[in-house]
């Protein structure tokens, strides 16, 4: 990952990536979304309403990148994807293809252990309709950059829908156009690091026939025979 290196220094100037990889409570640099996390704090202060950080190990061989937090999803509970219906496909089929072992509660106490991947979103703060802005896909782009700085035996990302298909592909530096997002397709984006896309697993997705599950877990099944069985439960 060192050809990121330079243009993850531009976008972080404190020493301690660590921080610059998962934003603060109060990240400002969103206007719109910040003024929707203060209204949701005021409506729901028991929900976590805050950048929803990564979840999973920092040696994860495959990084699998969302859209943005749920409302009543990771923006209540404060795990990725925990606690929609998003969720419930996701975590269900991770744990069947040997990416996660336990069992999935909806809940970020219910013990769940990822193994050898890390889930992070592409915007990290939840956006009205579920629907960010260009803008601010670009503005969350350095946090999704340094995590990927950060993961040293990264060899796999799964992008969940065109959005983070495309941020990742900004963040690499990579063309759109020598990688255009299809379901089900891998983009060998340099020497160890394969891109494969998949719709989105939203609910709206599955209700309408777009995504099913045997279609989903094919995706997932797919990176992991590309990676080989994951090594140890994390
Ligand atoms: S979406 Fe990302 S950059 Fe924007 S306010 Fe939230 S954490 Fe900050």
């Amino acid at each position: 990952m060192g050809e990121l290196s330079g243009r993850l220094a531009g976008a972080c100037s404190a020493a301690d990536d660590t921080a610059h990889a998962e934003p603060g409570r109060d990240c400002p640099l969103c206007p719109r979304l910040a003024a929707f996390r203060a209204a949701n704090r005021a409506a729901e202060p028991s929900w976590h309403n805050a950048p929803v950080h990564s979840f999973g190990h920092p040696a994860a061989r495959l990084l699998i990148v969302g859209l943005a937090p749920g409302l009543r999803g990771a923006n209540r509970t404060g795990r990725p994807f925990t606690g929609d219906f998003a969720g419930d496909l996701l975590y269900r089929t991770l744990i069947e293809c040997g990416f996660a072992s336990g069992t999935y509660g909806a809940d970020p106490g219910d013990g769940l252990a990822l193994a050898g991947c890390m889930i992070t979103n592409a915007v990290r703060c939840v956006p009205p309709q579920n629907k960010p802005t260009p803008e601010e896909v670009a503005t969350c782009r350095r946090f999704l950059r340094a995590r990927m700085e950060m993961l040293d035996e990264m060899a796999a990302v799964l992008a969940l829908g065109r959005i983070a298909h495309d941020s990742f592909l900004a963040a690499m530096g990579a063309r759109r156009s020598a990688h255009p997002f299809a379901h089900g397709a891998r983009h060998a984006i340099r020497p160890g690091l394969t891109l494969f896309d998949s719709y989105h697993c939203s609910r709206y997705n599955t209700n309408t026939g777009k995504l099913t599950p045997g279609m989903f877990k094919a995706v997932v099944q797919a990176v992991g025979e590309h990676l080989g069985a994951p090594r140890a439960s994390r």
